[in-house]
């Protein structure tokens, strides 16, 4: 996925979209330089940082180190890069959030217009036109793919199913029960799990290429594409633009939706098995890093490829089918930037056509 502000999330024609959590967000500043070609002659270092809910499962840096070798040899393998993953600080949620005040207060006009509050007055209605405007420019067939709503007729019939289903889904989502006995939401600091925030987060940080995280973005927002619809709110990962690093992105993945045994996500996803729990992880990784390192555009009709992101929270299902099949052998498209407003143009804009996977 991509935002607005980030990179993965939009869609600008029947095949390409960029984002598996969201593509991003052209930021505070507007124009950003086009998105450069990364060579795979060199080796590059993915500087990684940690961020930790207390109240959440999570990773020691001895599970953390695991999924980053992992992860080093799926790029490799399936993309061709050297990359060496280097954990530089593991912090706690809250108070990071807390210290980036100002980032959040500089984005404030991009976040008040791409964060929708369900439980304010008119926050319904807004994610069903939120829903809408993504439904628009799909086919029924397709919409049906994802959210399974029983054979709409209409638009308009798939647009209500789909805002019903929504709200309950993210109802379910918000109460689930964590460690302390607390909720997975937190009224008081609903920015902890908010896209927008975490896309201005990703836009300014200097530190991090790639934020691994415990907890998820989750909720409505007024870029969601269907697949984020389809999970409730859920944004598995999200690339965004960055000005200030290598990459001129950073990326984030949440590890909840893959720690959480809560009911909703075994109903959802069903129980993973141990021992491919972090496997799964690291191939969601990677096609989020298909867009920061390949600036690899969202597909969602490739047959066993990286590049689609899971349908729903069918996690577990989408990696085997990668694992026996892929990668993908079709031709893939590169974008210019890691903005959906960049994503919606015309596919002249893109960089041009390449064959991301590799064979292994
Ligand atoms: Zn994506
Ligand atoms: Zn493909």
């Amino acid at each position: 996925m991509v935002f607005a502000f980030s990179l993965a999330r939009r869609r600008w024609c029947v095949l390409v979209v960029l984002a598996a959590g969201a593509l991003a967000h052209a930021g505070a500043d507007g124009k950003l330089p086009a998105l450069r070609e990364l060579p795979k002659e060199v080796p590059y270092v993915l500087r990684t940082v940690y961020l930790e809910d207390p109240r959440l499962p999570t990773w020691d840096f001895a599970q953390r180190s695991l999924l980053y070798a992992r992860l080093e040899a799926l790029l490799a393998q399936w993309f061709g890069y050297t990359v060496k993953i280097t954990e530089t600080g593991r912090h706690d949620l809250a108070t990071y959030f807390a210290r980036h005040g100002p980032v959040f207060r500089r984005h404030a006009e991009m976040i008040a217009k791409v964060r929708i509050d369900i439980d304010q007055p008119g926050g319904m209605e807004r994610t069903r036109q939120a829903i809408s405007m993504d439904f628009r420019r799909r086919e029924l067939a397709q919409i049906d793919g994802y959210l399974r709503l029983g054979g709409a007729r209409t638009h308009t019939e798939a647009v209500e199913a789909a805002a019903a289903q929504f709200e309950r889904n993210f109802a379910e989502i918000r109460q689930i029960r964590v460690g302390d006995g607390d909720t997975f939401w937190s009224p008081v600091r609903p920015e902890l799990n908010s896209y927008p925030h975490w896309c201005a987060l990703q836009y300014d940080t200097t530190e991090a290429d790639f934020i691994l995280t415990n907890t998820m973005i989750v909720g409505p927002d007024a870029e969601m594409p269907i697949y984020v619809i389809s999970r409730g709110g859920i944004t598995l990962g999200n690339t965004n633009n960055n000005p200030h690093t290598a990459f001129q992105g950073t990326t984030v993945v949440g590890l909840f939706p893959f720690l959480s045994d809560a009911p909703y996500f075994l109903r959802e996803r069903g129980r993973i098995p141990e021992a491919e729990r972090m496997e799964a992880v690291a191939m969601l990784c990677l096609h989020e890093l298909g867009h920061l390192l390949v600036r690899c555009a969202e597909y969602y009709d490739h047959p066993h490829c990286v590049h689609v992101a899971p349908v729903r929270l069918e996690v577990l299902s989408w990696y085997r089918a990668l694992k026996q099949r892929g990668p993908c052998r079709l031709p893939h498209q590169k974008v210019s930037s890691f903005s959906s407003a960049e994503a919606n143009r015309p596919p002249r804009q893109l960089l041009g056509s390449v064959l991301c996977a590799r064979p292994f």
